[in-house]
């Protein structure tokens, strides 16, 4: 499933192709996602110019202007499943490749989403008033988001510190892979009750989570190259995991052998060693 650090490389691939472009045509051969494509939104977009992309959470925002007319965004989700990437002109659709946007100058912004859990929705005015994006807690590489929030946001709570931290209240873009090593990294058992946890404590979760988003990032970034190739999938990282996925092997710090718990629905494995 494409998470934040998908989604930030997916940004920064697709910018250098898009920015500053007018959409010539929009193609649709799927409208029934997540959301439903809105009706004329062929219509709404062919003569607008992409300016900044932006990302919150795992929304991708492209905003979209035109002359004399308010400013509008896409919001773009990638779902369980959705990639995006830059064919040229005239390259012929794959399966599963359900929407063009083609831009002037022969490049075309195709998505692709086998499972069509993704979506692309319109949003007229500001788009921090989109009920979506309002509730959203703060961005986890942004400096609101530190141990001191943690800390604060999770007294009295009972529930165990994995899926607090994976709520989107608390900090947004924390999916099970990001939460299960940031966790490992500070040496917290997923399994504690996050209102007991010590300041200090949530200070190296913060920073953990920093960590391994920052680390997953920038390995994203040397795929970069794969947003413009007419073959195969955008490259989605696969980073060297310390515990996700890795139940019944040996833990990379102490040997210990992994273990598997179920957390608010989700598996979380964690060394019992090197976590409490
Ligand atoms: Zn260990």
């Amino acid at each position: 499933m494409p998470e934040l650090p998908e989604v930030e490389t997916t940004r920064r691939g697709i910018a250098p192709y898009v920015e500053g472009r007018e959409i010539s045509e929009v193609v649709l051969r799927q409208r029934s996602f997540r959301v439903p494509v809105p009706e004329g939104l062929e219509n709404a977009l062919v003569g607008r110019r992409v300016g900044t992309l932006s990302r919150r959470a795992k929304y991708l925002l492209v905003p979209l202007e035109r002359e004399g007319e308010d400013p509008a965004t896409l919001l773009w989700h990638l779902g369980m499943s959705g990639s995006l990437r830059i064919v040229n002109l005239g390259e012929p659709p794959r399966k599963h490749d359900h929407i063009d946007l083609v831009m002037d100058g022969g490049r075309v912004l195709r998505y692709h989403d086998p499972r069509r859990f993704g979506f692309v929705d319109w949003l007229k005015g500001t788009v921090d008033s989109d009920s979506r994006l309002a509730r959203l807690g703060p961005e986890p590489l942004s400096e609101t988001f530190d141990g001191e929030r943690l800390y604060r946001l999770s007294r009295g709570r009972r529930l165990a510190v994995k899926p607090f931290l994976m709520d989107n209240a608390v900090v947004v873009g924390v999916g099970n892979i990001y939460a299960s090593e940031a966790l490992f990294l500070a040496g917290i058992d997923p399994r504690r009750e996050a209102g007991r946890i010590a300041r200090e404590r949530y200070d190296r979760l913060a920073a953990a989570v920093k960590e391994v988003l920052t680390a997953a990032i920038t390995q994203g970034g040397t795929t970069l190259r794969d947003f413009v190739s007419g073959t195969g999938e955008p490259g989605y990282f696969a980073q060297r995991l310390n515990v996700y996925g890795r139940a019944g092997l040996p833990c990379r710090r102490c040997g210990a052998e992994l273990r598997a718990v179920t957390l608010g629905q989700r598996a979380s494995v964690f060394c019992r060693i090197c976590q409490s």
